[in-house]
């Protein structure tokens, strides 16, 4: 399966470009998300699509933009120019509506991530985004833990998948248990994207297993019974 990996806000540019640089060259990752906020956006996309312009890549902005404010969604719109594959919940978490509504008139899908905690969350934005903007600008990041499990997860992917909505799975669960879990949930037919699976370096000292081995952007997933991840130490 695919794997994509996250890389956090550099200061600059020029710092952020090492980071692309070992996700692109050495991780061979399929996909690359970046996190951006207002004046740390335009200019950052920019620097890595003159690098590497048929990359895979989208942006996410954890909540920074002001849906309101008509220069952050001129940044936003801005961001249209660059190809990415979506602006991942530029606006507040605990809204819907406004990110169909706002911004509808971004060629660049727009995916909710925090905004989704339940299945009804995501049936809510299918209808804003059929009333007020077009289903195939809509994507959504389920992060089982986020959404109560990995069940309601399950009915996320299956009702997106219903309509067309293409979803992926983010991170939240990192260590190498958790992240198999993760990986064995994006193998499921209706998660059709690239999911946060694999990092530049681990997240903890200390693991209880060794995480499933990523080659070129690929993970393949175990078979078997179980989680696949062989000794599991606790
Ligand atoms: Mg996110």
């Amino acid at each position: 399966m695919e794997a994509g990996t996250s890389v956090g806000l550099e200061e600059t540019p020029e710092e952020m470009m090492r980071k692309i640089d070992v996700a692109v060259g050495t991780m061979r990752a399929a996909r690359v998300k970046i996190k951006v906020k207002p004046g740390k956006d335009v200019a950052y996309v920019a620097a890595i699509r003159a690098r590497y312009p048929d990359l895979r890549l989208q942006v996410d902005a954890n909540a920074a933009y002001d849906l309101f404010d008509s220069r952050h969604r001129a940044a936003l719109k801005e961001l249209d120019r660059y190809e990415l594959m979506m602006i991942e919940q530029p606006g507040r978490n605990d809204d819907i509506l406004d990110h169909a509504r706002l911004l509808a008139d971004l060629a660049t899908p727009v995916c909710l991530d925090e905004s989704i905690l339940h299945a009804r969350h995501a049936r809510q934005a299918i209808e804003c985004w059929q009333r007020y903007s077009l289903l195939c600008n809509l994507v959504i990041n389920i992060k089982p833990p986020r959404v109560g499990g990995y069940l309601e997860a399950i009915r996320i992917a299956r009702l997106c998948h219903n309509h067309g909505v293409p979803v992926w799975c983010g991170g939240m669960l990192e260590s190498a248990l958790g992240k198999a879990c993760n990986i064995h949930f994006s193998s499921r037919e209706e998660v059709t994207l690239p999911g946060d699976h694999i990092s530049q370096g681990p997240y903890f000292r200390e693991d209880v297993a060794q995480s499933l081995p990523c080659r070129d952007g690929r993970i393949e997933l175990p078979e078997g019974i179980g989680w696949g991840l062989g000794e599991v130490r606790f």
